[in-house]
């Protein structure tokens, strides 16, 4: 126990030190796009976590901060979501001095008058839907899992065959279905602010116009999903078919599968039979959106 500390507190400050060196080679003038890509993405996780500060603390500022696991991922997501801007638009800003320029890019956005509006398309109902169902699944297991059901349609017989999931696993996918029909399903319309007209008028749009339905919401939940994942840095990177398949092979990964999976459409595609020991479970799984759970 004491020697793990011991490793602790030297690996804390070397990273610590590894932290000062980084932020000053931040600090010089880049003059190519070359040198600003190998600076920045050396400190990647550092800007990360510059980003997720200020915004903890405007969001504390502006007296919108609640020490939960909601804002903490809320300020996690909106981080990554400033550190991706930076790295698209940083390269035309060069020379630069790449810590000045990611500071006064965040600065610009917590300055606007709605920093945090990212998608128009969200506000319309079916955003609100998809929006809402993937919000809530960051904080919550059941919305999680209910994403498979809302997404695909599906049951949790086959939630668990497609992540490979084991006896105890799959217990918890049962209850989790359960509870999210019983109230969560319910609970999370009313959190989004979706009235009983708007849910039936969606189920209108859907048996009406089926396709256009779909594809409607496969875009919008892909923008979604792409928000949201970021809740997650170490379940975020999407993976090759090949270690898709090493995790289920060798059984771990269990959490791993289970949230990007979720999270992702074109993982889905990727990954899809892996699950099953290769026995073949039907076509690859198109995005069908059910409203009710
Ligand atoms: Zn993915």
């Amino acid at each position: 126990m004491l020697v793990t500390r011991r490793q602790d507190t030297v690996s804390k400050s070397q990273t610590m030190a590894d932290r000062t060196a980084t932020a000053s080679r931040l600090e010089e003038v880049v003059s190519t796009a070359d040198e600003f890509d190998q600076v920045v993405l050396q400190s990647l996780p550092m800007l990360l976590d510059r980003a997720t500060g200020y915004t903890k603390r405007f969001l504390r500022e502006t007296g919108q901060w609640k020490d939960d696991i909601e804002h903490e991922k809320f300020a996690l997501r909106w981080g990554s979501e400033y550190l991706e801007r930076f790295l698209v638009c940083g390269r035309s800003e060069i020379p630069c001095r790449p810590l000045f320029l990611f500071d006064s890019l965040v600065a610009k956005q917590h300055s606007k008058p709605d920093p945090f509006c990212y998608h128009p398309d969200l506000l319309r109902p079916l955003g609100r839907f998809v929006d809402g169902l993937a919000a809530r699944a960051v904080i919550s297991r059941d919305a999680l899992i209910a994403l498979y059901r809302h997404a695909y349609g599906w049951g949790p017989g086959e939630v668990i065959a497609m992540t490979g999931l084991n006896g105890l696993e799959s217990q918890r996918i049962y209850k989790n279905f359960r509870r999210w029909r019983e109230n969560g399903w319910q609970r999370t319309m009313d959190e989004m602010g979706l009235t009983k007209a708007e849910i039936a008028e969606l189920g209108n749009q859907q048996q009406r116009h089926r396709h256009r339905f779909n594809s409607e919401a496969e875009r919008l939940m892909r923008v979604a999903q792409a928000h949201y994942r970021k809740s997650e840095p170490d379940h975020y990177p999407c993976l090759s078919r090949s270690q898709w398949g090493e995790m289920f092979a060798e059984g771990y990964g269990c959490d791993y599968r289970i949230w990007h999976l979720a999270l992702c459409l074109d993982c889905m595609q990727t990954a899809w039979g892996l699950g099953s020991n290769g026995s073949t479970i039907g076509e690859k799984p198109r995005l069908e959106l059910q409203v009710r759970p």
